[in-house]
């Protein structure tokens, strides 16, 4: 009790990232009339951090001063709450320490409304856990619209101001049905009801419940968000109303436009004129062009060899690696975790080639090398028995929202929240989801 209070008398004297020792007048001064002065006495040390560009935990957690046993304790402490696999940059850090940089209290978060903290128990000698949560509600909200002239759903989506990842994955899910590129009209008609996690107005998680698309050449579709009970299941996803899956391959091109100039298998060399075995196409692309991941992952090669010239690889969630090779320019480094489609480097002529190119290749799930044309979608998981049902009973919760929104809109009636659908944790699209199959 004591101690918290404490906490919260030293925790606005301190600069984020930097090592604040409060003195004691400089802390009497905050202090309230009521807090005994000797209570401000001992000396804390806190320190915040934030996850940076290529760091690992173990990384992220020296820059507090955390390293080495108390590091691995710490992971085991918060093992089954946190899941570390998720780290991303910019995840936040905090330790705090007394005079003797005996450790604490550690507490860390992944998103601005859930912290989780392990406190030093004294009198036990153990840690104890706790998660700390702002107040949060649920809330619908429908966003509708025609397609625009020389315009794309993508485009308008993110012209109505909606974030880039929701973005991604109302276009994504839509995808599964819809050819876009042959069938879009101006006029088809849209509907995406997002629920949002508000903390003070302000919203710190968006799900995406529903979709629907509708067009003369597109037909009709719909999609529903259904959630697993079993957390982090890969059964959570966006259905047809009938059970049927609407993952996305998720393997994206690696260039704007594929051209195959030499296949995978055996072939005579164009360099050594020998028969070789090719482990990988070869992709027709203008020196400089981008280079893009096909799926997210983390980069676990960024090197230059005589042979491949500057090369990237990146290990997938499902296990499989794909590789970029002759690259001119390398941007990202070994351990960074790179979204589905970002710009991994630059096409050039580097190591034994002829000509400008990408040699793109890729590893399964078991390490053998694959012709990466033939990296298909893996099958769908279709729902039945009782995770039908369950998706039914969400179909008609989401569609009853949908109902109530169209009264709300003419009525003024405030519709009811929708705290019982809970989200999917935060991913970067459907092609990291669709590879955690
Ligand atoms: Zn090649």
């Amino acid at each position: 009790m004591i101690y918290s209070n404490m906490l919260k008398i030293l925790i606005p004297l301190v600069i984020s990232s930097c090592l604040y020792s409060c003195s004691q007048s400089n802390s009497a001064e905050h202090a309230p009339k009521h807090v005994p002065l000797k209570l401000v006495r001992d000396v804390k040390i806190i320190k915040k951090g934030e996850v940076q560009r290529g760091q690992g935990l173990y990384q992220a957690l020296k820059n507090i001063s955390i390293e080495n046993e108390m590091a691995l304790n710490l992971i085991n402490q918060l093992r089954d709450e946190v899941e570390f696999s998720k780290l991303k940059v910019g995840d936040k850090l905090e330790a705090i320490f007394n005079q003797r940089n005996d450790l604490l209290r550690f507490s860390f978060s992944q998103n601005s409304y859930e912290t989780h903290v392990v406190t030093f128990n004294k009198s036990t000698n153990k840690w104890d856990y706790s998660l700390e949560t702002l107040e949060t509600y649920w809330q619908p909200r429908m966003i509708e619209g025609s397609l625009k002239a020389g315009s794309s759903l993508e485009q308008d989506l993110l012209a109505m101001g909606l974030e880039r990842s929701v973005v991604n994955e109302v276009v994504n899910v839509l995808l599964c049905k819809v050819n876009f590129r042959m069938n879009a009209r101006q006029g088809d008609n849209y509907q995406v009801l997002l629920n949002e996690r508000k903390h003070d107005d302000k919203t710190v998680q968006t799900q995406v419940l529903y979709t629907s698309y509708e067009g003369i050449r597109a037909g009709k579709h719909k999609s529903y968000y259904y959630e697993d009970e079993e957390k982090s299941s890969t059964y959570s996803a966006h259905y047809t109303s009938n059970g049927q899956a609407l993952i996305n391959s998720g393997l994206r091109y690696p260039l704007s436009r594929l051209h195959v100039r030499s296949g995978y298998g055996w072939r005579r060399h164009p360099v050594t004129g020998k028969r070789a075995m090719h482990r990988g196409v070869d992709l027709r692309g203008r020196a400089g062009a981008s280079v893009h991941a096909v799926a997210a992952g983390k980069v676990v090669i960024s090197s230059y060899n005589q042979f491949a010239g500057n090369k990237v690889a990146i290990r997938h969630k499902d296990k499989s690696t794909s590789f970029y090779y002759h690259l001119s320019k390398r941007h990202v480094k070994v351990g960074d975790w790179v979204r589905s489609h970002q710009v991994i480097g630059k096409v050039g002529a580097t190591g034994r080639v002829t000509g400008a190119h990408l040699h793109f290749g890729f590893k399964d799930t078991r390490g053998r090398w694959m012709n990466p044309l033939n990296k298909r979608m893996i099958a769908t998981p279709k729902l039945s028995g009782s995770r039908l049902v369950k998706l039914q009973n969400q179909v008609a919760s989401i569609e009853g929202t949908i109902a109530d929104i169209k009264i709300s809109e003419k009525t003024n009636y405030l519709v009811a929240n929708l705290r019982e659908i809970k989200g999917p944790s935060k991913y970067d699209d459907l092609a990291s989801y669709y590879l955690e199959l």
